[in-house]
């Protein structure tokens, strides 16, 4: 780990996104000297088209390059997908972070891309942060100002300490986070295998309300927990999810020590579109996927099917039809059914249960840019900065507050809210949104006016309303381990019927930790994996890759 992202702790190994489900080291196979694998010189420049240039699509197809391949990306909407940073008009830099804003450190596998690409971080203005520098809790009408926990009421510290509680005593929280550390693979299959059939049936909700900790507390600790959360805000809207779920986000350290990339995390996608590798197969020195594709990737996919020859054709927007040996599709999953004309026999019938039923959240985001970062100004009757980081169980439930230094524009996100919250938004026009953003923080801070800050032109967000992705991310119900196990498994195609193969999935949707970029690109690297067998390709005996090793460390299956 070659940065200064991860916390110091003395005598410990740092948190990674190592598992619990497949506890495969994605970081140390990428960054190996022997490289990935290799694939027989007769497949050397065959193309492989790539359904989406998000994350996911662009690491596989970085890779595949890589490995003499020639991937053929396809791109309905916007380069990056939902790594999307949204420019303000007319101001040069300053941007709105549309989609994913904030990386953990324990993102390995993605911030080995952003090191390559040598992009800078910066501590993300979380809530009771050293990077917010102050943070308002406003709940039940009563605001709280606070720099960290202790300045907050007593029931806050209560309700932190009953949540580490409840894990501790409903998950061996230390246990399974010392076995991630030590990468103890035996140890933390052991213990999280565990878990999935006892809490893959019940929601975050179940597991809260029937703990010991929140059990002996007030359903006030309950809300407080609901609005206030841990890390980065307010968890409420995951309540209806799986336990599972929750449990990956945290023991993998997803909402701790978080950074934002500084000019936009779509420079990442963007980069590695642009990139020339040091070394690659067949493929010329200076061979960048840019170049491979003349400068832009192709049109937005609207047929996939098996061609007589036995190939795969995938057929663009304006009709033109392709044929490949593999396709990988990194488009959220249900796009396979309403944006794609699929045809059915690619999939199993249990995976097209799978891939529809998948389930994603919604997310609405609403940003302004302001003259400075006026927030700071000191209020001369309290001392205290006039505006801070806000939580809310108000209309806007999360109020970010960007930066950009006391020369520049700032940037305010009015209102990050997930689910019912974001869903009443979503009929309206960003001028109301901004409106009613606005209308509630003035109800938190009477005496500051925003509205007089704002220039330029609002951006807003609804992931949910763009058919190109229908929701912001996976949130997976009760019931789904079964869907998500056969999603993740299925670039492993050498027991499946060969009318199925050729066809991988990877991204978001079929990531372990949906809403959290290092899944998508660990998933992409599954695919990877897969498309080099595919071809015949092996990895290098001292580097095994994901595949090689799936049947020791693959996620546990459910009976049917
Ligand atoms: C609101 C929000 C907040 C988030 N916050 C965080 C965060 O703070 N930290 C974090 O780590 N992660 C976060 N994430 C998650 C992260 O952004 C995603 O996991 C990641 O970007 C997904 O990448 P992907 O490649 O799997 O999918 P995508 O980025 O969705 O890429 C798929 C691509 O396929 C394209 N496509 C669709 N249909 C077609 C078609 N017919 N033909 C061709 N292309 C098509 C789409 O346009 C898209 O570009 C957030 C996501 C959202 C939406």
């Amino acid at each position: 780990m070659h940065n200064n992202r991860h916390p110091h702790t003395p005598g410990k190994k740092p948190v990674t996104i190592f598992g619990p489900d497949f506890p495969f080291a994605f970081d140390q196979w990428i960054e190996h000297p022997a490289g990935l694998g290799s694939i027989p010189q007769a497949s050397h420049g065959a193309e492989v088209a790539i359904v989406g240039a998000g994350i996911a699509g662009l690491v596989a197809a970085y890779e595949l390059m890589k490995l003499g391949l020639k991937p053929v990306v396809y791109e309905a909407a916007k380069m990056g997908g939902r790594l999307r940073s949204e420019p303000f008009e007319g101001a040069e830099g300053i941007i709105a972070e549309l989609g994913g804003m904030r990386f953990p450190a324990s993102s390995t596998a993605f911030y080995h891309y952003v090191d390559k690409l040598g992009l800078q971080t910066k501590p993300f203005p979380n809530p009771l942060t050293a990077a917010s520098g102050s943070t308002v809790v406003d709940l039940e009408g009563t605001s709280h100002y606070a720099e960290k926990l202790d300045d907050l009421p007593e029931i806050f510290r209560e309700v932190a300490q009953a949540w580490a509680d409840a894990l501790e005593d409903g998950a061996r929280f230390s246990e399974i986070q010392d076995a991630i550390r030590e990468r103890d693979t035996v140890k933390l299959k052991a213990l999280w295998d565990e878990l999935v059939p006892l809490w893959d049936d019940r929601t975050f909700y179940d597991f809260v309300a029937s703990s010991k900790a929140f059990s002996r507390l007030s359903f006030q600790h309950r809300e407080i927990f609901g609005q206030v959360g841990f890390g980065t805000g307010g968890w409420d809207s995951d309540f209806p999810n799986s336990m599972l779920e929750i449990f990956r986000v945290v023991m993998t350290n997803c909402d701790d020590h978080q950074h934002l990339i500084v000019g936009g995390v779509e420079q990442v996608p963007r980069g590695i579109w642009n990139h020339a590798p040091e070394r690659c197969a067949h493929w010329p020195a200076g061979t960048s996927l840019a170049t491979l594709h003349n400068g832009a990737p192709r049109p937005g996919v609207k047929k996939i099917a098996r061609a007589a020859n036995g190939h795969l054709a995938v057929t663009d927007y304006w009709g033109d039809t392709r044929e490949y040996a593999a396709v990988l599709t990194t488009c959220q999953s249900w796009l396979l059914t309403t944006q794609i004309e699929c045809e059915e026999a690619l999939f199993s019938q249990k995976m097209w249960m799978a891939l529809d039923r998948t389930r994603y959240m919604q997310s609405s985001k609403t940003f302004v840019m302001v003259d400075r970062p006026f927030w700071k100004d000191k209020d001369p009757q309290t001392g205290r900065d006039v505006m801070s980081m806000t939580l809310t169980d108000r209309l806007t439930r999360g109020t970010y507050l960007f930066d950009n230094g006391d020369d520049k524009p700032g940037v305010i996100c009015l209102s990050y809210s997930w689910m019912s919250d974001a869903m009443k938004m979503l009929p309206h026009p960003v001028e109301k949104r901004v409106q009613l953003a606005l209308d509630a923080l003035k109800k938190v801070y009477p005496k500051v006016d925003i509205a007089s800050h704002i220039i330029g032109n609002p951006i807003t967000v609804s992931w949910e309303a763009d058919p190109h992705f229908l929701g912001a991310f996976k949130g997976a119900l009760p019931g789904h381990y079964r869907y998500n196990q056969r999603m993740y498994a299925h670039f492993m195609q050498d027991e499946m019927p060969a009318e199925q193969r050729g066809i991988f999935i990877a991204g978001d949707d079929v990531s372990w930790t949906p809403a959290w970029v290092e899944g998508a690109v660990q998933t992409s690297l599954n695919a990877v994996w897969g498309i080099m067998k595919h071809f015949g390709g092996a990895t290098h005996p001292e580097n095994p890759g994901p595949g090689d090793c799936f049947a020791e460390l693959g996620p546990i299956a459910l009976p049917d």
